[in-house]
């Protein structure tokens, strides 16, 4: 039977696009649906204004410690609006640019909602296409649990459009994004509290990473509220919002924003007219070609929920467009080693196995770790301090894992990653001649264990 397309796929994020770009690349006919914005959650209401924002809040620690170099500024102040309205205009650009990434590739774009009719049929606009094959890449959305007021908090999605910087936030959640926005509006200057159900945030990052940013961030002056679960939101005669914890606590707020975890985006997908099975979290179960049950249909990137970072949705895309169209250059997806940067303030790097993962697997590790005040605060009061740690195999010298916080602990990271990839030893990273003067150069420098 011939087909309108080889490839139909169902929106155009960081998965979609990348999958969808090089499978015509590869000479394949292609069309991309997109019912919101080009370029998915990443570009519009994810990585790309985030970080825009947090630059934005990284400016207060820069004017404070400016004084010690000798400069006198006059009293800062700053204007949500201008940031905002300045992020939507490059946000804008980017739609732009992926626009063009994808018709100059040769790509079919439909804008609008797709909804599979059968395994081999999609309609968008009250028109039907036929395809070969179908890419479900249509990412995830913020999960809010739905406690009594839960109407009247707001996720990751509607704060990047907030009219005005809230005076009070409350940031609800202990993951990711908690932290990055826990960051922001108290950096910008909201007082903020960040409230986390457990004993300590970012749950799977290394023990000593949490602590660190657990005690960087006191000093800085946020509120953290850890064993602290939300009972009820009510709103107040003053539009100030009440919350109570499961505790009795009652605390108040001008913002709620949950950062609870996403779900898949299946609204209206029509999955129902396909043999496509979920599984137990509700998230497209694939196999590992990112084939799911339907034989003709394919799911990548958040939607499948394995890894939900916009540079794995790219190399899921990729290999799903080699696998159907270029199969003598398909390599699959090495989940090992992917290295992650939070965007807190300061930043948390990090690559390969935690300490708690690496003795869970059996490893007899040595632990180095080096905590120092960055030399850029020696002419200033700010106190921070950076914390580097390498966890290594005793037996082999195998560095099994890197974490860091501290400024710029992302792009660190980055390097070190290639490194544990190419299989370095301690030995390797000792025998690096370091970048002096750097906080990069401590990585090689450490010599005496901490722990064994
Ligand atoms: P998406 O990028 O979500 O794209 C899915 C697209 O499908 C959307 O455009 C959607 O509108 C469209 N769609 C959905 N249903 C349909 C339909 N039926 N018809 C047509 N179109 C449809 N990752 C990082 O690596 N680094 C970061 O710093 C980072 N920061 C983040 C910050 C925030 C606040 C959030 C929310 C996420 C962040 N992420 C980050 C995660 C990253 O954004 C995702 O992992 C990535 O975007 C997933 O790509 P995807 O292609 O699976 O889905
Ligand atoms: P995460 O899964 O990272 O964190 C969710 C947090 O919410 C956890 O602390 C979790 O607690 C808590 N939580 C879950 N359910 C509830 C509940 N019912 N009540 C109270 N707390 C709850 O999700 P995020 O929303 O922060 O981010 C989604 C994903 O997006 C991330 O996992 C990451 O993959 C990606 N992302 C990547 C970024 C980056 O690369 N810099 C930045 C932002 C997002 P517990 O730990 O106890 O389960």
């Amino acid at each position: 039977m011939a087909y309108d397309f080889d490839l139909y796929v169902i929106g155009a994020g960081s998965g979609g696009v990348r999958a969808a770009r090089f499978a015509a690349g590869f000479g394949a006919k292609v069309a991309v649906a997109e019912s919101r914005y080009l370029g998915g959650t990443c570009v519009n209401v994810g990585c790309v204004p985030k970080k825009l924002l947090v630059y934005g809040a990284h400016f207060a620690d820069d004017f404070e410690q400016a004084s010690g170099f000798g400069w006198t500024l006059g009293q800062a102040q700053f204007d949500w609006p201008t940031l905002i309205a300045n992020k939507d205009r490059e946000i804008n650009r980017l739609n732009g640019i992926y626009r063009n990434l994808l018709v100059n590739s040769g790509v079919t774009l439909h804008e609008g909602h797709a909804k599979i009719v059968d395994p081999h049929q999609v309609e968008v606009n009250g028109e039907c296409f036929t395809a070969k094959n179908i890419l479900i890449a249509t990412g995830g959305w913020p999960q809010i649990p739905e406690i009594p007021g839960h109407e009247h908090a707001i996720s990751s999605n509607q704060a990047f459009f907030l009219k005005e910087l809230p005076e009070r936030v409350l940031v609800v959640g202990g993951g990711y994004i908690a932290v990055e926005f826990a960051g922001i509006f108290h950096g910008l200057g909201a007082q903020t509290t960040l409230v986390y159900r457990g004993e300590m945030f970012l749950r799977g990052f290394d023990g000593s990473v949490r602590k660190h940013l657990q005690e960087e961030l006191t000093k800085r002056g946020m509120d953290l509220q850890f064993n602290a679960d939300i009972e009820r939101i009510d709103k107040q005669a003053d539009g100030s919002l009440k919350v109570t914890l499961k505790d009795g606590r009652q605390l108040e707020a001008d913002c709620v924003f949950y950062a609870t975890g996403r779900r898949p985006m299946l609204d209206n997908l029509g999955l129902e007219n396909t043999g496509v099975k979920l599984d137990k979290k509700g998230f497209v179960e694939v196999d590992d070609l990112y084939q799911t049950a339907e034989p003709s249909i394919l799911a990548l990137g958040d939607v499948i929920g394995r890894v939900q970072l916009t540079p794995v949705a790219l190399a899921e895309g990729m290999a799903v467009a080699r696998r159907l169209f270029k199969p003598e250059q398909y390599r699959p997806v090495d989940y090992k080693l992917i290295p992650t940067a939070v965007f807190s303030l300061p930043n948390i790097g990090t690559v390969g196995l935690t300490e708690e993962e690496a003795r869970e697997a059996g490893h007899e590790v040595q632990i180095f770790e080096s905590r120092f005040r960055p030399m850029k605060l020696t002419l200033t009061e700010c106190q921070e301090r950076t914390l580097m740690k390498l966890v290594v195999d005793a037996k082999t010298d195998k560095v099994l894992g890197c974490h860091m916080v501290g400024p710029e602990a992302g792009e660190i990271v980055q390097g070190l990653a290639i490194a544990l990839k190419a299989g370095a030893t301690k030995r390797d990273f000792d025998e690096t001649i370091g970048v002096h003067p750097t906080a990069a150069e401590e990585f090689v420098t450490m010599r005496t264990p901490v722990a064994g």
